[in-house]
């Protein structure tokens, strides 16, 4: 998938925050002041404990991979993964940039963004080649 190909995300007003930082080149995750958790995706109740007043907080962009599926589209083929990042959430995520064949289950991922259709863009992994 060549990256003028991705689609770009849709924004409304629960999910603006989150776009908002990642046109400032930031991650964030959700967090729940009450019980102390993280998660994804970001919302304004948490879906641990149900209480509002949920926050965005930085997170590291590292993580590993939990399990994946390659589609291949005749001759465009992309990964499609749940990342679990290291501060705890799961994500459902795309690998890029990397050969299919160094993809596996538990290799430590971090984060790039990769440029939407409608300009914003995407948080995506690659595979962390300074991680074992
Ligand atoms: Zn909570």
């Amino acid at each position: 998938m060549s990256d003028s190909q991705i689609p770009g995300p849709a924004v409304n007003h629960e999910s603006a925050p989150f776009w908002s930082a990642v046109k400032a080149g930031e991650f964030r995750i959700g967090h729940c002041p009450s019980c102390g958790r993280n998660h994804w995706y970001p919302r304004s109740f948490c879906p641990f404990c149900f209480e509002a007043g949920t926050r965005l907080v930085p997170a590291s962009g590292r993580g590993t991979i939990y399990s994946y599926s390659v589609t291949r589209l005749s001759k465009r083929q992309h990964v499609v993964a749940y990342v679990t990042l290291a501060e705890g959430p799961t994500m459902l995520t795309n690998i890029v940039d990397c050969p299919l064949e160094a993809i596996a289950v538990g290799r430590a991922v971090r984060l790039v963004f990769k440029p939407g259709e409608n300009g914003i863009p995407v948080p995506m992994f690659t595979l962390d080649k300074a991680a074992p």
